[in-house]
């Protein structure tokens, strides 16, 4: 059974310049135990769809449903039962933490709004620094002694005071050195080993998604546009927009097909959606078809799901889409 599955979920945000179509009918679903890699360019409404989940964005239409919860319409009074078991990691950890407030006291917080004793809670506080990496001697410091890396751990051992089910990790290294992203996400991969946490991890570092993630969504202009699993997703893209995305990222897997594609342009606005392909003005494959019908997200041959007027849902892949030896873009 999935622990979180999203049906149709849609969120419009009104604006002085119009409504920001920012989630256009979104459905996936993540299972226990299991990270879900989200990725897109700045702008496509992965970060408003983590937030949408944590009910921080207002959800204009479809579903939530958490743990067997449908959660989409709860008031603030009934969320309170379910915050415990999702929580979020953001980017600024270094605003995510209150400057004046003790390490102790920041990730001891959600613990003592959830009605835990003043002294079990700083027990549990000294564990959870301890868990991630951090002295016990942390707990009275504050977070404008520490570094990135470690703001970061401080900010995980809030998100997991509660043992949470599910994390949205909303770009949660991409403001940190490579090494310290490296020990970062190996942190994430152990606590999920040993508490059977599941992700959706927002990236737009595909790196760092392919070495996370079990599966992986992309999302453009709020929609899907591919989704599959790490096997099949990384070695046969076929979604015109996820292969532009994947060009630009060399592999070391001798393996993965990596298309020379280059992705022109600019996002369009979300003010405005295009009627047909969300993709269309930016697709060098665009047929007419594809400005006057918009693909349904549709299995492929190769196990993918994928929104293409071009990818046949037998077969996998077109003429025009079969990926050539000397396509392949090589590791450096
Ligand atoms: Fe390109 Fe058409 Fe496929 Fe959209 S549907 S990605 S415009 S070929």
């Amino acid at each position: 059974m999935s622990l979180l599955s999203i049906t149709d979920l849609t969120v419009h945000l009104p604006t002085g310049a119009g409504i920001v179509h920012a989630v256009n009918g979104v459905s996936f679903a993540i299972a226990e135990g299991e990270t879900v890699g989200l990725i897109g360019e700045s702008g496509c409404g992965k970060s408003t769809l983590g937030r949408a989940l944590l009910r921080l964005s207002p959800v204009t239409r479809g579903g939530i449903e958490l743990d067997g919860q449908d959660i989409t319409h709860l008031n603030q009074r009934d969320l309170t039962t379910v915050r415990p078991k999702i929580q979020m990691i953001f980017q600024d950890n270094a605003g995510a933490l209150n400057p004046r407030h003790s390490v102790g006291k920041s990730i001891g917080q959600p613990l003592r709004l959830a009605g835990w004793s003043a002294k079990d809670a700083k027990r549990r506080v000294h564990d959870l620094l301890v868990q991630v990496g951090l002295p016990e001697t942390a707990y009275d410091r504050y977070p404008n002694e520490f570094s990135g890396g470690q703001r970061q751990r401080i900010g995980i051992a809030r998100a997991i005071a509660l043992n949470p089910k599910l994390i949205v990790c909303d770009e949660p290294v991409s403001a940190l050195d490579p090494s310290v992203r490296a020990q970062i996400i190996n942190l994430l991969n152990d606590l999920q080993a040993r508490l059977g946490i599941s992700y959706l991890f927002i990236s737009h570092d595909l790196a760092v998604v392919e070495h996370i993630a079990d599966r992986v969504v992309v999302m453009y202009l709020g929609q899907i546009m591919e989704q599959g699993a790490r096997d099949t997703f990384w070695k046969q893209p076929l979604h015109p927009y996820t292969r532009a995305l994947l060009a630009a990222v060399p592999s070391a897997d001798p393996d993965a097909v990596r298309v020379k594609s280059v992705l022109q342009g600019e996002l369009p606005s979300n003010l405005n959606l295009p009627a047909g392909c969300p993709f269309q003005a930016r697709c060098p494959m665009a047929t007419q078809q594809c400005r006057e019908e918009t693909p349904a997200l549709r299995r492929a041959g190769s196990g993918n799901d994928v929104a293409c007027h071009l990818v046949a849902p037998d077969t996998g892949a077109t003429a025009s889409h079969t990926v050539k030896e000397t396509d392949r873009c090589p590791a450096p």
